[in-house]
């Protein structure tokens, strides 16, 4: 895809790729003439040579941002056009789904279907906010006789978008399509393990129609590109999906210019699984919650909270089900993939290292795969940790790969103290036939989305999602995310 991205040149080798930046419309040399390598986590091989974004290069971006915005050619467009261009975007990234799909696959690990998956999402985000850029409404509000009160919502200006390597093209379309159908204007920095399909996506916008400078995408490290856009002066709105220390940092970072942001971090998400529950649909949506992109997965569902009566025979079933996931080369379409990186496999084993220590038992997986095939990839099998106290660290933190833990409750009470008993709140489910235990349950939990009888990590595009108490806060997806993209402006008219 690189020759029709027309990215600079090609690299020596031909099958690596080269991409620069995107900003202003056009491809564009790092201000250091620095590039970085990028891996196929598959292989280990490298994949990309890709800009070593920095501060000249932030720079050059919010400007080309912020010339866009105050140019008016995307902000004052009348409000259908701007619709219609993200609908024609939409429509280049389903024309385009095989190749964006292959890339994304090759540039994350994730088995070829899920990415294809992904690109359909993306393409369903710039439909979904392209219907609405001709009904972001305001309201009128009856103050008094002779006068007329109403608002506005206006877009921000240039948004700044921080983004993380498990799902690019997902989260990319997510916070770009609602920011644009708003009017505002935006600049990316996708995360240094995975950019390549944030690129394409923002070549493809050119091709669809927006005004040069209305996204630009800057490439390059967290502390070299993506600090010196969160603290950015120019910037009037931020988004950041990624983890909860860098979220911290980048709240820090925004608050020095008093710029709002949207903080989309991790989760440890639970899966309550009653005695009375439809068993053969449960567990393989349970299984599915943990092991989809290898666990690496905000919202994955990464703790089992199972009553104490069924305990013995679900972790029976779900260990064979984790024994019988096929592994494999991602455009092979396995069940599961490699992991992003060697750093990251090395931090989950450090996790199950840690799980025997703290009283936990190990049923299955914990090592990477046997498959000689697969030596030089990040693989590791699918690992059950049993036996999990509330008190363990592997009980509470984010272990970010195909790793479940599993803790029996006695009663509703319990499991309900055990689904709280996070710093997190993204996701959660409830599996039971009982309705009131079920309602009863959806209302206590702390969690932003919480499914009965049914695990969608993260939902549809149009379901609300976001995160309660160390998972963040504001809504991305659904009309939601337009609060997030628009501010409020009240006119007040006197009349007589
Ligand atoms: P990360 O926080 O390390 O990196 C995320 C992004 O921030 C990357 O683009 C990175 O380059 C950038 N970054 C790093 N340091 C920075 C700094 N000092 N200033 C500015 N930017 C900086 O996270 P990750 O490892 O890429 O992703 C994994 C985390 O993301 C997990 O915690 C996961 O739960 C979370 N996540 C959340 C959601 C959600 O929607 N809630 C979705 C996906 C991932």
């Amino acid at each position: 895809m690189a020759n029709r991205s027309g990215a600079a040149s090609t690299s020596t080798r031909e099958n690596v790729r080269r991409y620069e930046h995107f900003i202003a419309g056009q491809w564009a040399a790092p201000s250091s003439g620095q590039l970085f390598e990028t891996y196929n986590p598959a292989t280990g091989e490298v994949l990309a040579h890709l800009a070593r974004g920095d501060k000249q290069d932030v720079d050059k971006a919010v400007e080309a941002a912020r010339m866009a915005f105050e140019s008016n050619a995307w902000q004052e467009m009348v409000p259908v056009q701007r619709g219609r261009i993200l609908f024609r975007i939409a429509e280049l990234i389903r024309q385009q789904k095989e190749e964006l799909a292959t890339l994304e696959s090759l540039d994350t690990g994730k088995p070829i279907s899920q990415a294809r998956a992904d690109v359909e999402v993306a393409a369903r985000y710039f439909e979904f906010y392209g219907g609405v850029a001709d009904k972001i409404m305001g309201s009128t509000i009856p103050v008094m006789p002779g006068a007329l009160d109403f608002t506005v919502r206006e877009p921000y200006g240039v948004s700044a978008q921080i983004i993380p390597w498990n799902y690019p093209i997902q989260i990319g379309a997510r916070g770009i399509a609602p920011a644009l159908a708003a009017g505002n204007t935006v600049v990316v920095k996708p995360a240094e393990e995975a950019s390549l399909t944030c690129l394409e996506m923002a070549r493809i916008a050119q091709e669809g129609g927006l005004p040069s400078g209305a996204l630009n995408v800057i490439t390059g490290y967290g502390t070299e590109a993506g600090a010196p856009l969160a603290s950015h002066s120019g910037i009037n709105h931020l988004t950041f999906t990624g983890s909860v220390e860098v979220g911290i940092s980048v709240m820090k970072a925004a608050a020095e210019n008093i710029v709002p942001v949207t903080l989309e971090l991790g989760g440890k998400s639970p899966n309550l699984l009653f005695a009375d529950a439809e068993m053969a649909k449960a567990l393989p949506a349970i299984v599915r919650s943990i092991l989809q992109n290898c666990g690496q997965t905000c919202s994955a569902g990464s703790r089992l909270l199972v009553e104490e009566s069924v305990h013995d025979a679900v972790v029976r079933e779900v260990k064979e089900r984790f024994q019988a996931t096929r592994l494999g080369h991602p455009l092979e379409d396995p069940d599961m993939g490699p992991l992003i990186s060697a750093r990251q496999r090395e931090a989950v084993l450090g996790y199950v290292e840690l799980a025997p220590q703290e009283g936990a038992r190990v049923v299955t997986g914990g090592v990477p795969p046997e498959d000689s095939r697969l030596r030089k990839g990040y693989y590791l099998l699918p690992t059950l940790l049993d036996e999990v106290a509330p008190s363990a660290r592997v009980f509470s933190e984010e272990i970010f790969g195909p790793v479940l833990t599993v803790t029996a409750f006695s009663g509703v009470e319990e499991a309900l103290k055990l689904a709280n008993a996070t710093p997190y709140g993204l996701v959660a489910a409830v599996w039971t036939r009982d309705l009131s235990r079920a309602h009863y349950l959806a209302s206590k939990i702390r969690a932003g989305q919480v499914f009965i009888n049914s695990y969608g990590a993260g939902g549809g595009v149009e379901l609300p999602f976001g995160g309660m108490r160390r998972s963040g806060f504001g809504r991305e997806k659904s009309l939601e995310a337009l609060l997030n993209y628009t501010q409020v402006k009240n006119i007040f008219v006197k009349y007589s």
